[in-house]
């Protein structure tokens, strides 16, 4: 178990009886019954998770005239993954122009790469000037799903109990934090604490901090820890590649042009858009392409130039492609670990004492604040929930061995429940808010024909997704996720849980919904 929510109970399945269902809507009249009535139908949603792609399918659904929509939120307030991860450092890698909504460029980012914080405030203005609050129940866990004659009856952790026509899961992959199996890791006598369930209350200053991991979470807390902390010992299982990139403020004369011409950072979030798009994703869907190897260089070219003592930067050098792992984006992680405070700590963990860290060498490592910087389980998306189709097709059972979906959207079996940024689509070094966009975009063209009245239910056809499964496989063996390292990109088999084309690619295909993939009944 990794989080809160899978420390719950299993829940007992809820008898949902009509007089339940009634309770929920209109005393007066079902108010998707009086839609039908006029041939028109008045949708009614439920919303997963508050965070950055909640909050926008919010906004969108009203865009287009839906009234009726229920955000649900476990936590006490929105913000999802900028909300739970304020370790010290935490900052998005990619830029803050692109990682922002189309409909809400933000003039006042005050760097080409924001910050945690600043990119929490940026989505409460956001949800603020939409009135996306108002919908939010928060301190409220979906802990069921249930399709009963045609509708979504959810359960709650609250016990309450809600009936929609259309589901969007917009949980989350980067979510669960992923809790490493070292013997004696309860035993810590000090403060520990895992990136992503950051607790502020954890010290910093003056501290004799162990940092376990070197993903990107590690990387950005070495990086601005270092000269605060009393000593600083960085467990490195496997070197990581480290982009350069220098992250320098807006000037004034460039957030007054902002501020008074929006089509300016309109224009830059496209441009910049087309940049990732045809610079890194093309590169990576192709381990052999010309953008790769540029990759590589300028990440050999920043060790070789960063790391002035030949010992450390062989230890730092990892023995296996660049961006094989998710690319880590970083100015000052190598200036940082040659900082007099820090070390870097190859010799593997045997276990965890009271006292600290011990190494395979003999060796203790005292410690005041141990750091989990270990990841995630990105295999659980909105797991624990149970999601329970018609003919009683379960979620946990489709899902048994791995994630799969329709492009990456929704399940065969499962209608009208529709998922963003859901098991193997775009993840990696690009922006997941317009990764969200375009998915949203897509399912609602689903949606609106069940308001037109052409269909009640929507589900993708199994053939369709068995379809784009395989092809999904066959082209990730070709990626450079693929060549040879350990990272979350892998799914128990090995294969690359992710979407293996480019992103123009994607944003074709979710341009328009191919009809024949899916069936739209009733
Ligand atoms: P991660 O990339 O999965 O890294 C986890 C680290 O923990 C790895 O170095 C791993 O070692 C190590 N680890 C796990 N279990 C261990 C054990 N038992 N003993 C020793 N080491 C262990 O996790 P993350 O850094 O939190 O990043 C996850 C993803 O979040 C990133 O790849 C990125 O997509 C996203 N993220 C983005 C940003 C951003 O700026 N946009 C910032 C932070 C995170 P191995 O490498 O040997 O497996």
């Amino acid at each position: 178990p990794a989080s809160p929510t899978d420390f719950a109970p299993a829940t007992a399945p809820v008898l949902l009886t009509a007089m339940t269902a009634a309770a929920m809507t209109s005393p007066a009249m079902d108010p998707a019954e009086a839609g039908r009535e006029s041939g028109r139908r008045n949708l009614s949603f439920a919303v997963i998770g508050a965070g950055m792609s909640g909050i926008l399918s919010s906004i969108k659904l009203r865009e287009h005239g839906y009234t009726d929509i229920t955000i649900y939120e476990k936590a006490d307030g929105l913000g999802g993954t900028w909300r739970a991860n304020t370790y010290p450092g935490v900052a998005c890698d990619v830029p803050s122009v692109l990682y922002s909504y189309s409909f809400a460029p933000n003039p006042e980012w005050s760097h080409r790469f924001a910050a945690g914080a600043e990119i929490l405030d940026y989505l409460e203005g956001v949800a603020t000037s939409n009135g996306v609050q108002e919908s939010i129940r928060f301190g409220e866990e979906v802990v069921r799903c249930d399709f009963v004659d045609g509708r979504w009856h959810l359960e709650t952790s609250l016990g309450a109990h809600g009936v929609v026509d259309v589901v969007i899961a917009a949980t989350g992959v980067l979510h669960h934090p992923a809790l490493p199996d070292i013997e004696g890791l309860a035993s810590f006598g000090g403060r520990t604490a895992h990136t992503a369930r950051w607790d502020p209350t954890v010290p910093i200053d003056d501290q004799r901090i162990g940092i376990i991991g070197t993903g990107s979470s590690a990387i950005q807390m070495v990086a601005a820890i270092a000269d605060r902390v009393q000593a600083l010992s960085l467990f490195q299982r496997t070197a990581q590649w480290v982009m350069p990139q220098e992250n320098p403020a807006y000037t004034e004369e460039e957030t007054r042009v902002f501020r008074d011409d929006p089509a300016v950072m309109t224009t830059l979030h496209e441009d910049i858009s087309e940049m990732f798009a045809n610079g890194f994703s093309n590169a990576v869907g192709d381990a052999e392409s010309d953008g790769m190897r540029m990759i590589e260089a300028a990440c050999v070219a920043n060790l070789e130039d960063s790391v002035a003592d030949v010992e450390l930067r062989e230890r730092l050098r990892p023995d296996y492609r660049a961006a094989c792992k998710r690319l880590v984006v970083s100015p000052d992680f190598y200036s940082a670990i040659q900082h007099p405070n820090a070390e870097l700590v190859t010799d593997s963990i045997q276990c965890v004492e009271p006292e600290g860290v011990r190494t395979v060498d003999g060796r203790l490592h005292e410690l005041d604040v141990l750091v989990l910087a270990t990841g995630f389980r990105v295999d659980r998306f909105m797991r624990p929930m149970e999601v329970v189709g018609p003919d009683d097709t379960r979620l946990s059972d489709l899902w048994a061995r791995r994630p799969t979906a329709y492009m990456s959207i929704a399940v065969p079996g499962i209608p009208n429940f529709f998922m963003l940024n859901g098991p193997n689509g775009p993840i990696g070094n690009f922006s997941l808010i317009e990764v969200a966009e375009l998915q949203f975009a897509f399912i609602l063209q689903l949606v609106d024909r069940i308001r037109s009245g052409e269909c009640s239910l929507v589900s993708a056809t199994t053939r369709a997704t068995e379809t784009f499964e395989a092809t999904r496989v066959e082209a990730a063996k070709k990626t450079v996720w693929a060549t040879g390292c350990r990272s979350w990109y892998l799914d128990d088999r090995g294969v690359p849980a992710a979407w293996p084309w480019t992103f123009q690619r994607f944003r074709e295909v979710m341009a328009e919904p191919n009809v024949d993939d899916f069936h739209l009944t009733g």
